[in-house]
């Protein structure tokens, strides 16, 4: 019924001719005082309602309104009444006599009396619960599917022609969505990529198909940001009128493919750089793929490579073959990685190397392995210098060894020496008178013998002694130098000998030993004295960026060159002890200390001029 329909005064006797109509109609009628109380009601209306007529006229028509549309059913009522004799339309709901509602559309107009008062409400109310149901049904839908839509991660875009924003689920980053819609799409993307993106847009419009493309534009920020686009035609009647955009904002993805990427290539630099190679069996095809580093390792150029295991295999050092074999059948079963070490022969040189891979197997579900990947490295250079490090272990273990015994032999011989002596002392004695000649020469040449094994003995307990001290110590190599002199100021003396000494530095080291050490070279600089030619000795030392370098300088008989190795052995003399005495152990003693700091001796020497030891320190 048209709410512009002008309602005309009309006598209420009159009205009751068209009762009939009023009765019959498909249509629930109801008249009401104006004051909102039923007077009439048709036999519609009170079927709707579930009443009889006699049971609701007398009842306020608000008394069947649903709590919530009380407000609504007020203003409705008091719109009639203002002087409007228009009909009005609503939309409301009516409690039943069984208590449920019914949606009504309730349209309403006043007859007023003939003074133009207002007389009597007419309203009609027309059931309209099923299309609400359908309209409530499809609200609902609306809602989920626009909220799937603004929730979901794709930005959908409705593009009219001209490239219009019609509709956007979301809008740009940084763009509020009301600058967004109605703009025009082109404005959005950077310059040089309008072109590009208009021409898209016509092949669309062109072949009516979609297509897709990446770019990559700033955000008004200047963020930069990737973007995946669907562009498809939307159609009507055939004809194409307008786009729809579904863009995807890739820029993590992207992020990430590049992450992936810069890492990937960052660890083949590094494999590179280290000289790894990758290789990967593929358990179920038994096939081997290595790279080009792993082929290179195995002296292979890489397209004579058949890529099976047994090649791999038949690479390998008779003697590690077999170990391999084990060991990879025991991680097989229940270990995730597989590790080792072992010898091949190269292919090109025949040579045996020493590779050490580290690797992963990979299982399906059901536990089988379907793969093993690892990186393989020569480690021949490793091994070497590990098998060189087990040695000096041993090396050192058994110079312990040595030394103990040689310390243990050299202490428990001096008894025994001791004991020979004193007899031969006694013997001397009792000999004294004894007319014949020889016996005091033979008890003198036993006497000085056992003297000579005493000092070597001495000499040689002390050599073994060296390097039991545990700590090194700051030195002041002046003033350990100042002790030596003190040590040795009675040959000094004898020899009426120079000694020059340069600044000394400051080093860390064992100072006994070193005091030893400098005393030995110092005492041979005095003791190898030229014939006729006065002693003079002189210390020095240079700094060597890393070292320290000492040198003691004599003026003395000198060494001839081929003898230069052989004086540091135990024992080694060059002289007979009647011209210089001596046991021999003095240079030994200085290369066992130099070698304790980590250092090197060595000498220079010409005969007839003097001779220079030099020494260094590490700093
Ligand atoms: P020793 O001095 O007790 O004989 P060393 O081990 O100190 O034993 O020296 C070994 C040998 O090296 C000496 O016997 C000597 O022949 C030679 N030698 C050592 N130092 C000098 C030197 N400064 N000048 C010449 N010869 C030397």
């Amino acid at each position: 019924m048209s709410s512009t329909k002008h309602t005309t005064l009309v006598d209420l006797q009159q009205f009751n001719s068209y009762l009939s109509v009023f009765e019959n109609s498909p249509i629930g009628i109801c008249l009401a005082s104006t004051d909102a109380v039923i007077v009439k009601a048709n036999q519609r209306f009170c079927e709707m309602l579930e009443y009889k007529e006699e049971e609701v006229v007398g009842t306020a028509i608000g008394s069947f309104d649903h709590p919530d549309d009380l407000r609504k059913s007020k203003a409705f009522v008091k719109r009639l009444l203002n002087g409007s004799n228009h009909w009005l339309t609503t939309e409301k709901r009516y409690r039943k006599k069984s208590g449920a509602y019914l949606w009504a559309k309730t349209s309403a107009t006043i007859i007023q009396d003939q003074v133009g008062r207002p007389a009597l409400i007419v309203g009609m109310i027309e059931d309209i619960s099923a299309m609400k149901e359908i309209q409530s049904a499809l609200k609902d839908r609306e809602e989920r599917l626009s909220e799937a839509i603004v929730n979901t991660g794709v930005r959908i875009t409705l593009l009219d022609l001209d490239g219009y924003v019609l509709y956007a689920n979301q809008t740009l980053p940084e763009v509020p969505k009301e600058e967004f819609i109605g703009s025009c799409a082109y404005e959005w993307w950077p310059e040089a990529l309008r072109g590009e993106i208009k021409g898209a847009m016509k092949i669309v419009r062109d072949t009516k198909k979609s297509l897709n493309f990446e770019s990559q534009y700033p955000t008004p920020s200047g963020k930069l940001h990737y973007f995946f686009h669907d562009l498809s035609p939307r159609t009507h009647g055939g004809q194409v009128t307008g786009y729809t955009v579904i863009c995807n904002d890739i820029t993590e993805r992207k992020k990430l493919e590049e992450d992936l990427e810069r890492s990937h290539s960052l660890m083949e630099l590094g494999l590179t750089a280290a000289k790894m190679g990758i290789w990967e069996w593929d358990v179920r095809e038994n096939l081997l793929n290595w790279d080009h580093t792993a082929c290179e390792i195995f002296g292979y150029e890489p397209d004579h490579l058949s890529g099976t295991v047994d090649e791999f295999i038949s690479n390998l050092h008779d003697d590690d073959r077999e170990r391999l074999l084990e060991e990879n059948a025991d991680a097989f079963k229940s270990k995730e990685a597989f590790n080792g070490e072992y010898r091949i022969v190269r292919q090109d040189k025949l040579e045996v190397r020493w590779v050490s891979f580290k690797s992963r197997y990979f299982r399906n579900t059901m536990n089988q392995v379907v793969r093993l990947t690892g990186v393989i490295w020569d480690s021949t250079e490793e091994k070497e210098k590990e098998l060189i490090k087990q040695k000096a272990i041993e090396l050192e273990r058994q110079n312990k060894e040595l030394q103990e015994f040689s310390y243990l032999a050299s202490h428990d011989l001096q008894e025994p020496l001791r004991t020979v002596s004193n007899y031969v002392k006694l013997l001397s004695d009792k000999f004294e008178d004894v007319k014949d000649p020889h016996t005091p020469v033979f008890l003198d040449f036993i006497s000085k013998a056992v003297n000579r094994m005493q000092h070597q003995i001495k000499d040689l307990l002390e050599y073994a002694r060296l390097g039991h001290e545990k700590e090194p110590h700051s030195v002041d190599c002046n003033l350990l130098i100042q002790q030596v002199i003190e040590n040795l100021e009675e040959l000094i003396r004898t020899k009426q000998a120079t000694i020059e000494i340069a600044p000394l530095p400051l080093i860390s080291c064992y100072p006994q030993e070193i005091t030893v050490l400098f005393q030995n070279l110092i005492h041979n600089g005095l003791k190898f004295q030229a014939p006729g030619t006065p002693a003079t000795v002189r210390i020095e030392a240079k700094d060597e960026k890393n070292r320290w370098v000492f040198s003691v300088q004599d003026n003395g008989i000198g060494i001839e060159q081929e003898h230069f190795a052989k004086i540091f052995t135990i024992f080694q003399r060059l002289h007979p002890r009647n011209r210089f005495e001596g046991t021999g152990i003095g240079l030994a003693q200085c290369q066992k200390i130099v070698a304790l700091h980590g250092g090197e001796i060595w000498l220079e020497s010409k005969l007839d001029k003097g001779t220079t030891f030099f020494f260094s320190i590490p700093k």
